[in-house]
């Protein structure tokens, strides 16, 4: 490769140094997010026809039809800057979620939303409070800012520890962000933890309920309405969700914020690139939120098979937590980063748990019943080859 030859060149390495020497050095040192193999690149690597790819919680049921046919009427329009204030998607947002438009941000994806907060709220020195395990981007972008994180840990039965954020919260805070249910966990927290937690907070902050995996639980009586309950306050908050889940639009990137003011929003808006939503995923998004049927069977079909699995994760002996989201949270009671190269050669990508005290967790997304199959014959083949 180029680069191999290039090392050993001296203008390269002088390059390499001015770059290191320019460079912010929160930004050398921060990690890396985790975004996992291509099934391509599997494909080509191990030589596997079939590829079940079930790391980055995606919708085995795909878009809305209806999605389909209106990113073809609009592959015409590539040519056409998208609108930058992606009206026509707040205005549907606002029709559906009950919230005025003017308290809507969209994101080129959630992710997009939290880079905004970080940029719009966080300087060197102050604290935000996290979970841990957790969304990596949660830990990732406020420390890119220079802040400094507090993780919270889960309990020992998987769940929030409503006493430890207790805690954590008692003392001066700038953002709290947790997602709710959790990833990778999938933990739900319920309805008096989610008051609690928001009573704790400190009052100058910023909440970030990051609800990914919202129409995963929604009619779930236990899962806080937290809309109802944050409106009730007077510290500023954002809930984040996205289309990338239960819609199945991951591929496009549109995730939305639902705010407590408009200042907010505007405040967003100052540190966003401004097309960062492009015109196929707008047209894209708005006609998934048209299809709600279309998401309640792809929910319905990730609970059946998300059953399925754990009672079949549980009969090799494996401790599952319980999850109520499309994925499922495992100790394979070996080093997970060897477990997922292993499930590589049966053409299984699945994501192993890197953050401390996870590094023998897997979270595996729900996939189709054909792709979960793959994984757990895969499984059981390798469990086969460690008792031989
Ligand atoms: C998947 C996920 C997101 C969303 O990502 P997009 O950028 O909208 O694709 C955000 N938060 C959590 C916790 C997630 O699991």
């Amino acid at each position: 490769m180029a680069s191999d030859v290039a090392v050993s060149d001296p203008l390269f390495a002088l390059q390499h140094q001015t770059l290191n020497n320019l460079a912010r050095p929160t930004a050398r040192s921060l990690g890396l997010y985790n975004a996992g193999l291509s099934a391509e690149a599997v494909r080509q690597q191990y030589g596997v026809t079939h590829i079940a790819k079930l790391a980055s919680n995606e919708n085995p049921s795909g878009a809305s039809p209806q999605v389909v046919s209106v990113l073809q009427k609009d592959a015409g329009f590539s040519a056409v800057y998208s609108d930058a204030a992606s009206g026509q998607l707040r205005d549907a947002l606002a029709k559906y979620t009950g919230v005025s438009a003017d308290k809507i941000v969209t994101g080129n994806g959630s992710e997009d939303i939290l880079h905004m907060l970080a940029l719009a709220f966080l300087n060197p020195g102050d604290r935000v409070v996290t979970l841990i395990p957790s969304f990596g981007l949660h830990e990732i972008f406020p420390r890119m800012m220079g802040a400094d994180v507090t993780l919270v840990g889960v309990d020992q039965h998987q769940q929030f520890d409503v006493v430890a954020w207790e805690q954590a919260l008692s003392m001066p805070a700038k953002m709290v962000i947790f997602s709710n249910p959790s990833n990778p966990v999938g933990c739900m927290l319920d309805k008096d933890g989610f008051a609690r937690i928001i009573a704790a907070a400190p009052q100058e902050c910023v909440l970030v309920i990051d609800e990914a995996y919202f129409e995963y639980c929604q009619d779930d009586p236990d899962y806080p309405d937290s809309l109802a309950v944050l409106a009730a306050q007077s510290r500023p908050w954002i809930v984040l969700r996205t289309f990338s889940k239960a819609y199945g639009l991951a591929g496009l990137r549109v995730g939305y914020g639902l705010a407590s003011h408009p200042e907010l929003v505007n405040l967003l808006n100052r540190v966003r690139t401004p097309f960062n939503i492009n015109r196929a995923a707008q047209a894209a998004a708005v006609a998934a939120i048209g299809d709600q049927a279309h998401v309640r069977a792809s929910v319905a079909l990730v609970r059946v098979q998300r059953k399925c699995m754990a009672a079949e994760l549980t009969r090799l002996g494996f401790y599952v937590a319980p999850s109520h989201a499309n994925f499922l949270f495992f100790d394979c009671g070996r080093s997970s980063g060897e477990m997922a190269q292993q499930l590589l050669r049966y053409g299984v990508i699945i994501k192993p748990w890197r953050e401390p005290g996870y590094e023998q967790w897997i979270r595996v997304s729900i996939g189709n019943e054909e792709d979960n199959q793959q994984f757990i014959d895969a499984l059981k083949a390798i469990l086969a080859q460690g008792a031989a």
